[in-house]
């Protein structure tokens, strides 16, 4: 094994997880800090800083041997510029600081920072689902719906930073109210609370298999739990499954019309559903892109998992250099 190594940090809302990545893609170490702790730009400096001591211990290496530290945040960034513009479920105190030096400046060595669907992008690209193309599309559902885009082994940022936004992009005009305020966006179809609120309608039209899942969990409805109606054999469950892959469709079909990727790859936490969406996904996409770079483009899942950030963090050293 090569003795040195990168670090990948995954800044988010819970924790904030780092771990030393070999220049395969291969996590040695990780350790996990709860985010509550270092919320303000000094002590997420001191956490990350300690981190690394005791990773490097662990592995008895010395800090020489690291080659650099890459920060993936759940926040617009411009990471051209090192600079963070807002943080998503961090509190305030981070507009428009500069943590790309701030982190060379105490860690001594190269740094980068990039926004954390971006970075799991290039680590998808690099180590996972998208490893061996040129042109590779990420996107995260969950929550929020994010992409990143990997055009000829380049993380596309766009003038401002922040390309590669199709959970916003429309497909519906007039549709429902989206989290950043706009209708008829992708993420208010197939984003967590697009799916519940589908789920909700299932109920209110009397299926009750979801009633009985949601009331054995407090009336509280989550994709998780619709996928378990869809793997019970629930028709309205799996309804709602055929939606997500018909709107993701039409969302990834623009896609492949714009960029002609070579792979398009699904991860988050709502991908887990992917056996109950994919084949409409798939069918969507062929149905409405151009017959040609359709044909080109596969569709699948992503591969890296829990590690994803911290991987895609360390890409984001390499990919600076
Ligand atoms: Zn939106």
């Amino acid at each position: 094994m090569s003795r040195s190594v990168t670090v990948g940090v995954d800044f988010g809302g819970t924790n904030i997880k780092v771990g030393c990545v070999t220049p395969r893609g291969r996590v040695v170490r990780r350790l996990v800090l709860p985010t509550r702790a270092h919320t303000t730009p000094e002590t997420f400096l001191d956490g990350v800083e300690g981190a690394i001591a005791r990773l490097c211990a662990a592995l008895t290496i010395r800090r020489s041997q690291v080659r650099g530290v890459g920060v993936g945040v759940a926040g617009l960034v411009d990471g051209s510029r090192g600079v963070i513009y807002r943080l998503v479920n961090v509190p305030g105190g981070w507009e428009g600081v500069a943590l790309r030096r701030l982190l060379e400046r105490r860690l001594r060595c190269p740094c980068a920072i990039e926004n954390d669907v971006n970075a799991v992008a290039l680590g998808e690209w690099r180590f996972g689902a998208g490893r061996g193309t040129r042109h590779s599309v990420y996107v995260t559902l969950g929550t929020g719906v994010g992409g990143g885009l990997v055009v000829d082994g380049k993380l596309v940022r766009g003038i401002a930073g922040t390309a590669g936004e199709i959970g916003h992009t429309g497909v519906r005009l007039n549709g429902p109210r989206c989290a950043c305020g706009r209708r008829g966006c992708l993420e208010a179809f197939v984003g967590t609370a697009g799916i519940v609120r589908r789920a909700r309608q299932a109920i209110r039209a009397g299926n009750r298999p979801l009633e009985r899942l949601a009331a054995r969990h407090g009336g509280r409805l989550s994709p998780e739990l619709v996928s378990r109606a869809a793997r019970a054999g629930d028709r309205a469950a799996r309804e709602i499954w055929q939606e997500v892959g018909c709107y993701l469709g039409a969302a990834l079909a623009n896609v492949v019309n714009l960029l002609s990727p070579e792979r398009i790859v699904i991860g988050g936490g709502v991908a887990g559903a992917w056996p109950w969406f994919r084949g409409r996904l798939r069918a969507t996409v062929r149905e409405l892109a151009f017959a040609v770079p359709a044909r080109a483009c596969q569709i699948v899942r992503a591969q890296l998992g829990d590690d994803a950030g911290i991987i895609g963090g360390a890409m984001l050293v390499e990919e600076g250099r």
